[in-house]
């Protein structure tokens, strides 16, 4: 049975092995052909896994052959971001410091994803420690964007997002401490989702700020995405900060409209200077649609949420500055050789170990929580931090869900941004303010830029907990959009480095 799994969605994969119209065995096959194609050109993956995928397809077919029921996404071909630990690859966090680091045990996420049948098919490239809007940041080289490989995926998680736009997995798990899933998302045309802080285990993920960090979902379709959060949401006991939540079915209310539901539109972001007009007008076009849906559209304007940049930038650095504090030359990765003591050791190995970006957000937060600074600074944001989340909360007073612009611009041009960091920061300013506030956010593609043919993504923003609102609002809007996201003419770019 021929069939291309470069377009096929999650569940009609599942589906098509339930029903014998193909093995997960050929699946796997075709997985790593479409690979083999593409992958030249678009560099999405740091490390690929074809033993573990075929182990885990051969489960998958012999509980076919047994008769037996199959789980939620049985061989439904699955790239992790390579912050995530899982048995038997490296975790690398794309840095020469953790080069060659063997994975001790699995990610809650990743190993529930793998229990709901998934194949793991690689890990995925990413900016160092997950630090950049671009993947460029990469010590082992950037990810190619699949609508134009001249330009950056978005970041830190752009490898995940490259991979599922490219039609190289159905799915993959990205990290989002400032919108390092929802802007890449955009940025390649994807459903992309960051869950409430505490929805999804962070165990196992490589922290980058720890109070920031979620897990989540990259997909070619809401109810995709709704299905993978199904299988990672959940309390875990190795994660203090996973809630004991209830977790619904979020497939459950994606087919219920969005009738008499209250959208917010943060009418002060749209206007935000920086923000391209393409990307706005597509934003107005997507609230006219859901409006031609009969939901109730409002206005609201969230002018402390303009902080968040700012407050970001003290917060993430700090927090990231002590979480790296664990990469010293001995207890993992890389060490200079023959050091004169121990100090040497550590100064050299890190020097050496660590790439520029990660280098500067060290220093950025080991400055901003010295003796002195740390109430100017740290104090400061931190206050920013909770008037953030309060304006919110207000909002949600008034509203289900509120809607932004996920990314101000289209996929940039490789090297663009890159001598630039102000810039690069702020490509998450639309991002950024839900890790500040733990509010989960999904960016849906909702239009081409007219110009440059590039996909441009919308935010919807959920209240705490209520993820299936937010997506029962994205799938009205992707149903009406009905746009079709497959990258043109690839895999017929081929990149001449
Ligand atoms: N781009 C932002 C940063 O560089 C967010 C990264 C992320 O979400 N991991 O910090």
């Amino acid at each position: 049975m021929s069939f291309d799994v470069s377009t096929l969605s999650a569940r009609a994969i599942r589906d098509g092995i339930a029903a014998r119209t193909f093995s997960a065995a050929e699946v796997v096959d075709a997985t790593y052909a479409r690979i083999d194609a593409v992958e030249g050109a678009v560099h999405a993956f740091n490390e690929l896994t074809p033993e573990l995928a075929r182990e885990a397809a051969g489960r998958i077919d012999a509980m076919v052959a047994a008769g037996e029921p199959l789980p939620p996404l049985a061989g439904v071909p699955t790239g992790f971001k390579d912050n995530m630990n899982l048995v038997g690859t490296h975790t690398t966090c794309s840095s020469k410091i953790l080069e060659g680091f063997k994975s001790p045990y699995d990610c809650t996420a990743v190993r529930r994803l793998l229990n709901a049948g998934a194949l793991p098919i690689g890990k995925c490239n990413m900016d160092e420690f997950a630090f950049g809007s671009s993947t460029e940041n990469s010590a082992f080289g950037p990810t190619h964007n699949p609508w134009d490989l001249e330009r950056v995926p978005g970041g830190s998680s752009g490898g995940s997002a490259a991979s599922v736009s490219a039609g190289m997995v159905a799915v993959s798990l990205g990290s989002d401490t400032g919108g390092s899933i929802r802007q890449p998302g955009a940025l390649t045309g994807t459903v992309a989702m960051k869950p409430t802080y505490g929805r999804v285990s962070r165990y196992g993920v490589v922290a980058f700020a720890s109070s920031l960090d979620q897990i989540g979902p990259f997909a070619r379709s809401v109810e995709d995405a709704a299905l993978v959060l199904n299988a990672i949401s959940g309390h875990d006991d190795m994660d203090a900060t996973s809630v004991r939540e209830p977790v619904p079915d979020f497939t459950a209310t994606l087919g219920d409209g969005v009738k008499g539901l209250r959208i917010g539109v943060v009418r002060d972001m749209l206007e935000l200077e920086g923000c391209a007009a393409e990307v706005r007008s597509a934003t107005e076009a997507s609230v006219k649609l859901l409006e031609g849906l009969c939901a109730e559209v409002g206005d609201v304007d969230l002018p402390m949420s303009q902080h968040g940049l700012a407050a970001y930038y003290i917060i993430g650095p700090a927090e990231a500055s002590s979480n790296l504090a664990r990469f010293d030359g001995i207890r993992y990765g890389h060490r200079v050789a023959e050091p004169s003591d121990v100090l040497d050791l550590y100064m050299r190995s890190r020097a050496e170990g660590f790439g520029p970006e990660s280098i500067r957000r060290i220093m950025l937060g080991t400055y901003a929580l010295s003796a002195g600074y740390y109430d100017a600074y740290y104090g400061t944001a931190q206050k920013t931090r909770t008037l953030i989340t309060r304006e919110f909360e207000a909002a949600f007073e008034r509203f289900d869900v509120l809607i932004t612009p996920t990314s101000p611009t289209v996929a940039f041009k490789i090297g663009e941004r890159a001598e630039d960091p102000l810039a690069m920061y702020l490509s998450d300013v639309y991002t950024i303010p839900l890790n500040l506030a733990g509010l989960p956010g999904v960016s849906i593609p909702c239009a081409k830029c007219g110009t440059s043919g590039l996909p441009i993504g919308v935010q919807v923003i959920g209240k705490h907990f209520d993820e299936a609102t937010m997506l029962q609002v994205a799938a009205a809007l992707e149903g009406a959009l009905a746009l079709d996201m497959t990258p043109p003419a690839f895999p017929l770019h081929r990149r001449s480095s």
